[in-house]
C-alpha cells in the first residue's frame, strides 16, 4: 500500500529538488530556497469577553526576498502549523515570480477556529498578531493579505494597528483592505476572476471552450464563490458545489441544469449552508468527486484530492483554486490518466496580482477604476499562462513542472546577479 506524504513542506521541497535537477542548476540553488529565510513564532495573549486570558500561537514565514519584499496572506485556522506556513510562503515566492510582480514570498497564520470567537475577541487577536510582528512588517519589508478565514475587516484592524504602532500612514503594508480604507477595487473577487481567466486559457489550448462546459467547485469561501461566479459570467455551467460544516463535515449540492451562483451566494450568506437551495439536491462526497464534469475546481484547503478519492475523478481538467489541493500521489495518478492540471502557483495568482496593484496604488496615492484593475489582471495572468505554457512545450512536461521551472529559473538568475551564490 502506498503511504502518502501529506506534509506540504516536504512535498514542495521534493518538487524544488526535482526542478533544480531538470534545469541542471547547482545544489546551492536548492539549499537557498528549500527553507524560508526567516520564520517567527509568536504567542499572542487575548483578553476574552469573560475576563480570562487565552494565549494563541501565531507564525510569520518570510521565504525569499530576491525579487522584492515578501508578500502573502494570513490564515486563521485550527489546523495551522509551522510546516504548512513555511510551505505556503515558498509557494508565494514562486507565484510572484510567475506573475511577474516584484515580490518574494511570505505567509502567516494563527492556530484558532475564529468561529469560536466573538467579534471583539477576533479584533483583539488580529491586533495582537500585529503588535508582536510589526517590526518585521512594512511596505518594503513584508506585506500580508487575507487568506483562509481572514477578510477585509480583519486586515483593516491589522493595518490600523500597524499604523498606530509604527506612527506611519503606510497603508501599503497590508493588502486586501476595504476599498474605503485605501483598498483596491476588484481585490475581493480577484483570485476567483483569475481562476476563471486561467481556466478559459487552458480550455482554449485544449481546443475546448468555457461555453456550456460543466464545472464542480469544492469550497465556497472567498476563492470558490468568486471563481464560480466569474466562471458562470464567462459562460460556464457550475453544476455542483461542495462545502464543509462544523458538525456535518463535507456536503455537496448538485443541479444538472446549472446553479444560479449569484442567488447561491446570497442564500449561503443568509442561511450559512448550501443545503436546501432551490432546484438543487444533496449528493454524497463520493458522488461529488465522481461527477463526469469537464472541470473540477478544488478551492478549499491542502490535500483535498488524495489517494482516497483520486481514482473517482472523471473531470477532464482540474484548476487548482486552493494552495496545494492535490497530493503528489494524486498528481501522479492524474498525470498517468491524462487529466490536465493547471497548478495553484499559476491558477490562483490573480489575488496577489491585484494585491500588487493595491500596493502600487497606495504608494502612488492614485486610485484606479474597477475596469482598469480587471483589464490589467487579465493582461498579467494571460502573460503568466503563456510563459508557463511555452515552458511546458519546450520541456515536454505538464503545467505544474513547467510552472516550477519558470519560477525557479527566474529566481536562480536573479540570485546570481545579486551575488548570493
Ligand atoms: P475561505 O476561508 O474564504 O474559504 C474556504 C472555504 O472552504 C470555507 O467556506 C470552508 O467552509 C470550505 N471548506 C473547508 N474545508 C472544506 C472541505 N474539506 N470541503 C469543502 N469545503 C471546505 O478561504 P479562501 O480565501 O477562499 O481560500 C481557499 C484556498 O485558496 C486556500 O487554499 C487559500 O490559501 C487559497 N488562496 C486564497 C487567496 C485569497 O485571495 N483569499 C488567494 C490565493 C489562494
Amino acid at each position: 500500500m502506498t503511504v502518502e506524504e501529506l506534509n506540504p513542506l516536504k512535498n514542495v521541497q521534493k518538487i524544488i529538488k526535482e526542478t533544480c535537477k531538470n534545469l541542471n542548476l547547482s545544489e546551492s540553488i536548492y539549499k537557498l530556497i528549500k527553507e524560508p529565510d526567516r520564520v517567527i513564532e509568536v504567542n499572542i495573549p487575548v483578553k476574552m469577553d469573560d475576563g480570562s486570558i487565552e494565549v494563541f500561537k501565531g507564525y510569520r514565514s518570510q521565504h525569499n526576498n530576491t525579487l522584492g519584499p515578501t508578500k502573502g496572506g494570513i490564515r486563521f485556522h485550527q489546523g495551522v502549523n509551522l510546516d504548512e506556513v513555511k510551505a505556503l510562503s515558498i509557494w508565494m515566492t514562486f507565484k510572484c515570480a510567475i506573475a511577474n510582480i516584484p515580490f518574494g514570498g511570505g505567509k502567516g497564520g494563527i492556530i484558532v477556529d475564529p468561529k469560536t470567537l466573538s467579534k471583539g475577541e477576533l479584533e483583539r487577536l488580529s491586533r495582537g498578531y500585529v503588535e508582536k510582528l510589526y517590526e518585521v512588517l512594512g511596505e518594503d519589508l513584508d506585506i500580508p493579505a487575507p487568506d483562509v478565514n481572514t477578510n477585509a475587516q480583519i486586515i483593516a484592524w491589522m493595518a490600523d494597528e500597524y499604523n498606530k504602532l509604527s506612527r506611519e500612514n503606510a497603508w501599503g503594508t497590508f493588502t486586501g483592505k476595504p476599498v474605503v480604507l485605501n483598498g483596491s477595487k476588484g481585490r475581493s473577487e480577484a483570485t476567483g476572476l483569475g481562476i476563471a481567466i486561467v481556466l478559459k486559457e487552458a480550455l482554449k489550448k485544449l481546443n475546448k471552450s468555457l461555453n456550456n462546459s460543466s464545472i464542480a467547485v469544492q469550497g465556497f469561501g472567498n476563492v470558490g464563490s468568486n471563481a464560480a461566479l466569474c466562471i458562470e459570467n464567462l459562460g460556464g455551467k457550475v453544476v455542483s458545489v461542495a462545502e464543509w460544516h462544523r458538525e456535518k463535515g463535507f456536503y455537496a449540492i448538485h443541479d444538472e441544469r446549472g446553479l444560479n451562483i449569484e442567488k447561491l451566494i446570497s442564500y449561503f450568506n443568509e442561511k450559512g449552508t448550501l443545503l436546501g437551495f432551490a432546484g438543487s439536491s444533496e449528493i454524497k462526497e463520493e458522488e461529488f468527486w465522481s461527477l463526469p464534469v469537464d472541470v473540477l475546481v478544488p478551492a478549499a484547503l491542502e490535500n483535498s484530492i488524495n489517494i482516497n478519492n483520486v481514482d473517482l475523478i472523471k473531470a477532464k481538467l482540474i484548476c487548482e483554486g486552493a494552495n496545494g489541493p492535490l497530493t503528489p500521489v494524486a498528481d501522479d495518478i492524474l498525470k498517468r490518466k491524462g487529466i490536465e492540471v493547471t497548478p495553484d502557483i499559476l491558477t490562483n495568482a490573480g489575488g496577489v496580482i491585484v494585491s500588487y496593484f493595491e500596493w502600487v496604488q497606495n504608494l502612488d496615492n492614485y486610485y484606479w477604476n474597477e475596469e482598469h484593475v480587471k483589464e490589467k489582471e487579465e493582461e498579467f495572468l494571460v502573460d503568466a499562462f503563456n510563459n508557463v505554457w511555452s515552458m511546458k512545450e519546450k520541456f515536454n512536461c505538464n503545467m505544474r513542472n513547467a510552472a516550477y521551472m519558470y519560477a525557479i529559473k527566474k529566481l536562480a538568475e536573479a540570485m546570481k546577479y545579486r551575488g548570493w551564490y
